[in-house]
């Protein structure tokens, strides 16, 4: 079943809410960077987070999630832009990608452990204009919560995030989540209601597992709520790089260094570190940098 997020709203617009089914592009990242479970757990919560807030934006703006945790799984971050109007384009890297912890004491992933203490920060690039960037102090490092909590604290809108990976020796079972947001004028009834709904509600990961699609984690997740759809994307690993992108930073490297390169290395190569595509430059290619210099 390919990826995809639904968005939808209640009828007097007081409640949007988010959700979707992210299991190959959690499968994506898992095989682009080696990922051990408790590192597929993580970043794949992150980067389905991510996906989820993208269907907030337009255009060419872009999402990015930094988690930085003093834990052993070091800084984590998910990034999004949308390829076009119904699709979102997600990418991400762990900096400890081989880390793995044993289950927790509920028999689930570690992620709280292998995250820590730290900070989890949200920036949004506009097409005109300065970044927003809201941060948030790590509650849990489960990334759920502490999505919620800079939901709550920076945009000051409650919120219930539900993030999930399955995994078993095979791999990637499933994986996907659940945003519902209350914007202002939701009455405290509709919100309790939410809130039993979201205690009640099996994990994402079991209902997606279970054959769920990302409109019956909608209709869970809001317990009945009379709700109208209100957009439907696909979703899929893209990465922002480009050969020319690491011509320019070689650039910056100078004449002189260019120069020393292209006289001592055989090959000069670039991984990206989001998407870990290899670029490489024979000394030739270093040289034509060296004149694109001298032409400047
Ligand atoms: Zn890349």
């Amino acid at each position: 079943m390919p990826d995809s997020i639904v968005t939808a709203t209640s009828k007097d617009g007081t409640i949007s809410v988010a959700a979707g089914i992210t299991t190959n592009l959690v499968r994506e990242a898992q095989r682009r960077h080696s990922l051990s479970p408790t590192a597929s757990a993580a970043l794949g919560r992150l980067m389905t987070g991510a996906a989820l807030l993208g269907t907030s934006l337009k255009g060419r703006e872009r999402l990015s999630v930094q988690v930085a945790g003093d834990g052993p799984l070091g800084s984590l971050v998910a990034d999004v832009s949308l390829k076009d109007a119904t699709l979102i384009g997600a990418r991400g890297y762990a900096a400890r990608p081989e880390v793995d912890l044993p289950l927790n004491d509920s028999g689930k992933f570690d992620v709280g452990g292998a995250v820590g203490r730290g900070r989890l920060q949200v920036t949004v690039s506009y097409e005109v204009g300065q970044p927003y960037v809201g941060i948030v102090e790590l509650e849990s490092g489960e990334l759920g919560d502490d999505l919620a909590a800079y939901l709550v604290k920076s945009q000051q809108i409650p919120s219930v995030v539900a993030l999930g990976v399955l995994a078993d020796r095979s791999g990637i079972r499933a994986a996907g989540g659940v945003i519902v947001q209350a914007l202002p004028g939701a009455d405290e009834r509709t919100l309790e209601r939410l809130e039993a709904a979201a205690a009640l509600m099996l994990p994402v990961t079991e209902q997606i597992d279970g054959g769920a699609t990302a409109a019956d984690l909608a209709a869970a997740a809001t317990a009945g709520l009379d709700i109208s759809p209100r957009g439907d994307y696909g979703v899929r690993f893209a990465c922002r790089c480009s050969r020319e992108k690491v011509e320019i930073a070689l650039l910056g490297l100078g004449r002189e260094e260019l120069e020393r390169i292209a006289g001592e290395e055989p090959e000069t190569e670039a991984i990206c570190e989001f998407c870990k595509h290899r670029y490489a430059l024979t000394p030739d290619e270093v040289l034509g940098l060296v004149r694109r210099l001298g032409a400047e």
